[in-house]
C-alpha cells in the first residue's frame, strides 16, 4: 500500500524568507512579488507529492522555481521582435519606429515640466498645437493645422466639425476599410455625417459629384485608396477638378491622405506618392494624414488646411478628447523639424533610412548571417539567400514593392508533412529571447532583411535556437 506523501516536509514561507538565495530575490523584485512566487512555488511541489511524485523536494528547488516563476512575471508583455515580415511599416509590429532626435525629445517632455500649453512670451495659457503648427504650414503650404491622436480620430474630429448632421458625398470606389477597424462608412456614421455614394465602384465622374452637391452636403471628401488598387477599366475625378467644382458651390473639398508623404520620395528610389503640399496645392481645403506611416513619425492624425476650417476643429469639445498627449507632441516636432533639412532625411528618419536600403547591402548582409542561420537548423532545414519584394505597409503605395533580399528557410523533413515541420520552425523563430517573425510562402519560412539593423544581436541568439527532436 502506497503511504500518504509527508506534505510536513515542505518548508513554510516564513522559513524561505530567511534564506539567503531569496535576500536576493527580494533585493531585485520586492517582498511581495517573492512572498507570493515561493507560495506558487511550495503549491505546486504540495500538488506534485499528492499526485504521488517521490521525488525529494528541497528547499533550494523551491527558492529555484520561485525564481523562475518571478522571471516569467517580470517580463514586460510588450516586448522587442524582429520584424522580417517584409512589410516595413507593420501594423501590428508597431509600424513607424522614431529617429533619436524624436526619442530625446520624448524623453524630455516625459521627464520635466514644459510649456506645452503656456505662452512664455506673454505668460498666459498657450495651445498644445502651437509646437507643431509652425513646422506643418511651412512643409505643407497649409494655412493652419493641428494634431490629434491617429489618423482615424483626425477623419472623426473633420467630418463632425464640418459635416454633424449633413451630406458627404464619397466616391464609391473610396468606401475603403483599413485594418478591420476603420471604415469609412462606420467612421461617417459616428462622426453624424451622412454618406451619400456618388458614381460606381470603378467609375466616378465630375457630374456625378456636381449633381450631389447641395444645401444638404456638408463637404466632399475623397479617400486615398490606401491598401487596394482598382485596375481596368476605371475613371476617378482628379483632385483639382474636384476641388474647382467645390469651391463654385462653395463646400470645402476634405482629402484623407492616409499615408501622407511630406515630401516627394521619388528622389530616394521609392514610387511617387502625392504629397501632402500637392494636394493642398491641387485646392484641397481640408488634409488628414497619419504621423507614424511614410512621415516616420509617433502614432498622431494631422489636420492641416484653410484657418477657418481648422479653427472650428479646435472649437469642438471632441478636439478634447482626442487631443494627442505632449509625449507625442514632442516627439512628432522633433521629426518635423528633420524635414527642414530633406537632403539627409534618408539616414536620420528610420523609416525611410529601411525603404531605401541598398540591394547590395542587403545582399552582403544576407552572405553574412547565412552561415550562422544554417548552423543553427543543423540538419532539420536548409537555409539559402533568395531574392525577394518589401511591402511598405500601413496602406502606403499598396501595389508597388521594393526588391530586397532574404533568407529562405525550408524544413527537411516533408515524409512527416513539412506542413507540421514548417509550424515547428515558424514558432522555433518566435521563442528565441527576441522572437524572429517572417512569413511563411510556398512551404518555406522567408525572413525578409530590410529592416534587420542590429545584425550582432541577431547572431548572438542563433545559438538558442531550439528546434527541439525532429
Ligand atoms: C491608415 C489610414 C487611416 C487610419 O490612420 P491611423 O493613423 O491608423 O488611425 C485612415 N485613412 C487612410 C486612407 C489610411 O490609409
Amino acid at each position: 500500500m502506497p503511504s500518504s506523501p509527508d506534505l510536513s516536509a515542505l518548508p513554510s514561507i516564513e522559513r524561505l524568507l530567511q534564506r539567503d538565495d531569496v535576500a536576493v530575490l527580494i533585493e531585485r523584485h520586492g517582498r511581495v512579488a517573492c512572498t507570493q512566487a515561493l507560495r506558487d512555488a511550495v503549491a505546486a511541489a504540495r500538488r506534485e507529492l499528492r499526485a504521488g511524485d517521490t521525488a525529494v523536494v528541497t528547499e533550494a528547488a523551491i527558492v529555484e522555481r520561485a525564481r523562475i516563476l518571478i522571471g516569467a512575471n517580470m517580463q514586460p508583455h510588450l516586448r522587442t521582435v524582429f520584424n522580417l515580415t517584409g512589410t516595413v511599416l507593420h501594423t501590428n509590429l508597431g509600424r513607424a519606429l522614431l529617429p533619436a532626435e524624436a526619442v530625446a525629445a520624448m524623453t524630455e517632455a516625459a521627464t520635466r515640466p514644459s510649456n506645452l500649453e503656456f505662452n512664455l512670451d506673454r505668460l498666459t495659457r498657450g495651445d498644445r498645437d502651437d509646437h507643431i503648427e509652425g513646422e506643418l504650414r511651412e512643409l505643407t503650404g497649409a494655412e493652419a493645422a493641428t494634431v490629434v491622436n491617429n489618423n482615424a480620430a483626425a477623419v472623426l474630429l473633420v467630418l463632425n466639425s464640418l459635416a454633424l448632421r449633413k451630406e458627404v458625398p464619397i466616391s464609391r470606389g473610396e468606401l475603403i476599410e483599413i485594418g478591420g477597424s476603420f471604415r469609412i462608412p462606420e467612421m461617417m456614421a459616428r462622426a453624424g455625417a451622412k454618406l451619400r455614394e456618388v458614381g460606381t465602384t470603378n467609375r466616378t465622374h465630375l457630374k456625378d459629384f456636381v449633381e450631389a452637391i447641395g444645401d444638404k452636403t456638408g463637404v466632399v471628401m475623397k479617400v486615398h485608396p490606401s491598401n487596394f488598387a482598382i485596375e481596368g477599366f476605371t475613371a476617378a475625378v482628379g483632385e483639382a477638378e474636384l476641388a474647382a467644382a467645390c469651391r463654385e458651390k462653395n463646400v470645402p473639398f476634405v482629402v484623407d491622405l492616409g499615408s501622407g508623404a511630406l515630401v516627394d520620395l521619388s528622389p530616394f528610389g521609392l514610387p511617387y506618392e502625392p504629397t501632402v503640399a500637392d494636394t493642398l496645392a491641387a485646392g484641397a481645403d481640408v488634409v488628414t494624414f497619419s504621423g507614424d506611416k511614410l512621415l516616420g513619425g509617433p502614432q498622431a492624425g494631422i489636420i492641416v488646411g484653410r484657418a477657418d476650417l481648422i479653427a472650428k476643429m479646435k472649437r469642438n469639445p471632441m478636439k478634447r478628447a482626442l487631443r494627442c498627449d505632449k509625449v507625442t507632441l514632442a516627439a512628432l516636432s522633433a521629426v518635423l523639424r528633420l524635414y527642414r533639412d530633406p537632403d539627409r532625411l534618408g539616414e536620420r528618419i528610420p523609416t525611410l533610412r529601411m525603404l531605401t536600403r541598398p540591394e547590395s547591402e542587403l545582399e552582403s548582409l544576407a552572405e553574412r548571417i547565412l552561415p550562422a542561420i544554417q548552423a543553427a537548423l543543423s540538419d532539420v532545414a536548409a537555409a539559402e539567400v533568395i531574392r525577394c519584394e518589401s511591402q511598405i505597409g500601413s496602406g502606403a503605395m499598396p501595389t508597388n514593392t521594393v526588391p530586397s533580399r532574404g533568407i529562405a528557410v525550408r524544413p527537411l523533413t516533408p515524409k512527416r508533412g513539412s506542413g507540421a515541420a514548417l509550424k515547428r520552425l515558424v514558432a522555433a523563430f518566435r521563442d528565441l529571447p527576441v522572437p524572429v517573425l517572417g512569413h511563411v510562402s510556398d512551404g518555406a519560412l522567408i525572413f525578409d532583411l530590410r529592416c534587420l539593423e542590429e545584425e550582432r544581436e541577431f547572431l548572438a541568439q542563433m545559438s538558442r535556437l531550439s528546434l527541439g527532436s525532429a
